[in-house]
């Protein structure tokens, strides 16, 4: 039976700074809306002045869940303490699971133009956070684009859409989905999601209706009721991603670059992390 994912909540995100002062919009992670279960944290960043992104994010360390970066425009270079090192460029993805402990750090590759994109944070269970750090990086040539009829394209990062096409991203853990779907004037989707997982959808240009009955505007962010049916109409040439994942239903513990189950975790993340030891583990 067709049960329809409708709007939850609205989010419109808070202005904010991260890195070396690069200025973006935080949606999830903040009070207002500390997780999606099993997401942390989703940042949309985009500037075409240099000065809201030239500082970058110096090195800076990782435990315990997976940082995921999804560009638009520009290039940022990579860098880490397991040896990659590469330029994400617009349409490409990074899916970086930290595990027990990686040092890294990303810094635009240009020095004016646009640079934007998005940063997901995805949890990672209690007994995976100390495995060993592992890499996915992917430019957009190899990120597969499902075209329909009606103008639709469905950029899938990760998951399978209804009509068969997987992602490039491979993650034994959440299970995600990560699309970016363009969806043309007047025209509409309809999908498939797992009704076990949470998922949230992110209007970055646009306006669309959700399930017949909720309106998103450009720059809001949707948290969705469980169902096993997406139903978005755009009402103007509209883009939006659709994440969603299988929830932890862990605590969660989280003090800056490090998230895991319990307070003393957390202490031994930033003790290791003083003492030079976070990446020990991974040898
Ligand atoms: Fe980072």
């Amino acid at each position: 039976m067709h049960k329809h994912n409708q709007v939850k909540n609205k989010i419109t995100g808070i202005l904010s700074t991260d890195g070396d002062g690069v200025k973006l919009t935080r949606f999830i992670g903040t009070t207002q809306l500390p997780q999606v279960d099993p997401f942390l944290l989703l940042d949309h960043f985009g500037s075409d002045q240099p000065n809201d992104y030239i500082g970058g994010f110096p090195s800076h360390p990782h435990r315990g869940f997976e940082t995921v970066t999804y560009m638009l425009d520009g290039k940022m270079r990579h860098q880490d303490s397991v040896g990659n090192n590469g330029v994400i460029e617009g349409g490409g993805i990074q899916w970086m699971t930290a595990g027990s402990g990686i040092i890294h750090s990303e810094m635009p590759e240009q020095t004016d133009g646009m640079l934007s994109g998005f940063q997901l944070w995805v949890n990672l269970p209690s007994h995976a956070k100390m495995v060993a750090p592992q890499y996915q990086e992917h430019s957009a040539t190899d990120i597969p684009v499902e075209h329909h009829d009606n103008g639709t394209c469905i950029k899938v990062i990760a998951g399978k859409t209804a009509r068969g096409t997987h992602g490039v991203i491979k993650n034994s853990y959440i299970h995600p989905t990560y699309w970016d779907v363009k969806l043309p004037k007047n025209q509409q989707l309809t999908e498939q999601l797992n009704p076990s997982h949470n998922a949230f959808i992110y209007v970055y240009e646009g306006h669309v209706l959700v399930a017949d009955n909720d309106s998103l505007n450009q720059g809001e962010l949707a948290v969705l009721s469980p169902g096993n049916t997406l139903l978005i109409k755009a009402n103007i040439d509209s883009k939006f991603l659709l994440v969603a994942g299988h929830p932890l239903n862990e605590p969660v513990q989280r003090a800056g670059p490090f998230v895991m189950n319990t307070q003393q975790q957390l202490q031994q993340a930033f003790s290791d992390y003083q003492a030079g030891n976070l990446i020990n583990n991974n040898q």
